[in-house]
């Protein structure tokens, strides 16, 4: 059959589901000045597709530009149509960021991160996720990989080509469950690797007949999906910035404060990092995602964890050091959440917090008062409760354009408003058929 060569330009929208418009792939010249076109109230279209309240109405025209830089060109020489597309920026008629652009959000916070500490992000998303296929066999299982391992290896193959730089693929703990990394990339581009990470999964799951899902959590008493956000920074030259040896567990004066910031705000950014309904069930005790503000050393139970490194030499050493976000999962925009984290973490700069100290306990057998009387709150245990801190906490939408923060809990209501009072069963069954 006659097939016309097209690109995609795609956006992962505050839904944290992908979408945008084909055009012909000889059309990019002209398309990449001008975009496709884009309509306001698509922010509000949730990821059930069910429109939120939306304060644009039919109104309005913007433009999604093409990113020519982000391009991922990957043919699975299965005869399929290739994967080709680019990531765009929603901009205005003038060419302005759009207010609830995801990734023009993540670009601003990522100057404020440059013109307030002088530092550069450096950042990685480790994914989990699953195949709705079969069981998938044991947990880290060789036996489970190998059932699998035609996938991996197309995915890795996948992941290479479309330009990023693959790292593990492994079968996770849970039922059908998998796990794949990435090594980090800088600024807005560790972000654009979160999505690009994610197409690559479904589209080679597609090709395997099979599909793939990130949604949090897949069964109420199963174990969740986490997205894991690995954090550092580098100084103006390009120098690692994270590590101090002599440092708090190591952290540079920069990462205290970051660190600090991102566990003070951590209950009023979940919203972001972790959107749906059912992202609530994950982030709840010994499901080893986060349920407390705490910082830990090498403990998967804390909200921020700091990274072992396994060089031996100094620069090494400073070079590997990193942070792990993990109340995080994949209802969320990668650039949304990103962004989130980062604003939070440069107003702890900007209030010089002093570093947290790291927790080496089970936060859960305190109760309220004790939590308060050392600094540690239970994170929101509902996305509304959620929203509701996150439009409570000035500071928190101050960082975000004007009326972004209002647009984004109309969405997310409008999401609870379509869930309706189904059972949590089957709320989790709605979100994996969306994520
Ligand atoms: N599945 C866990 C989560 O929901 C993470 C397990 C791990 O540490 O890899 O975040
Ligand atoms: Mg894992």
């Amino acid at each position: 059959m006659i097939r016309e060569p097209l690109l995609f330009v795609a956006t992962c929208d505050v839904s944290g589901r992908v979408r945008g418009k084909a055009f012909p792939l000889e059309l990019l010249e002209k398309r990449a000045g001008r975009g496709v076109g884009w309509t306001p109230t698509n922010v509000q279209i949730t990821c059930f597709d069910a429109i939120a309240e939306s304060p644009y109405g039919s109104l309005g025209d913007l433009l999604l530009v093409p990113d020519r830089d982000s391009r991922v060109t990957v043919d699975f020489q299965d005869g399929s149509p290739a994967e080709d597309f680019m990531l765009g920026d929603i901009l205005t008629l003038d060419g302005a960021p759009w207010e609830c652009c995801t990734r023009s959000i993540l670009k601003s916070a990522l100057k404020r991160l440059e013109d307030i500490a002088g530092a550069r992000l450096v950042g990685a998303f480790e994914h989990e996720f699953h195949l709705k296929a079969g069981e998938g066999g044991g947990a880290y299982s060789m036996e489970g990989y190998r059932n699998r391992a035609a996938f991996a290896a197309t995915l890795m193959a996948a992941i290479k080509t479309a330009g990023l730089k693959p790292d593990t693929v492994m079968k996770e703990y849970g039922v059908g469950q998998y796990e794949v990394t990435i090594s980090p990339e800088r600024g807005v581009r560790a972000a654009d690797a979160g999505l690009v990470l994610r197409e690559m999964v479904r589209a080679t799951a597609r090709r395997f007949d099979d599909e793939a899902s990130f949604t949090p959590i897949r069964h109420p008493d199963g174990v969740g999906n986490g997205v894991h956000i690995h954090l550092s920074f580098e100084d103006s030259s390009g120098r690692p910035a994270t590590y101090d040896e002599n440092g708090p567990h190591g952290m540079s004066a920069i990462t205290q404060g970051f660190v600090a910031g991102v566990l003070k705000y951590l209950d009023s950014i979940v919203a972001f990092t972790a959107p749906s309904s059912v992202s609530y069930l994950r982030l709840t005790p010994h499901r080893w995602s986060a349920a407390f503000n705490n910082l830990g050393v090498r403990d998967r139970e804390a909200s921020v964890r700091i990274c072992p490194t396994t060089a031996r030499d100094p620069e090494g050493v400073a070079r590997q050091y990193n942070i792990e976000f993990r109340a995080a999962d994949a209802a969320a925009s990668p650039h949304l959440a990103l962004a989130a984290i980062v604003h939070a973490g440069v107003q702890g700069i900007v209030e010089k917090l002093e570093a947290p100290k790291a927790t080496q306990e089970d936060l859960s057998l305190l109760d309220p008062a004790a939590l308060a009387a050392r600094g540690f709150t239970r994170l929101p245990q509902s996305l509304g409760e959620a929203i509701e801190r996150m439009m409570a906490n000035e500071t928190v939408r101050g960082w975000f354009p004007a009326g972004f923060c209002e647009v984004y809990r109309d969405h997310k209501l409008g999401e609870l408003k379509f869930l309706g009072d189904r059972s949590v069963l089957d709320q989790c069954k709605a979100y994996e058929a969306v994520y």
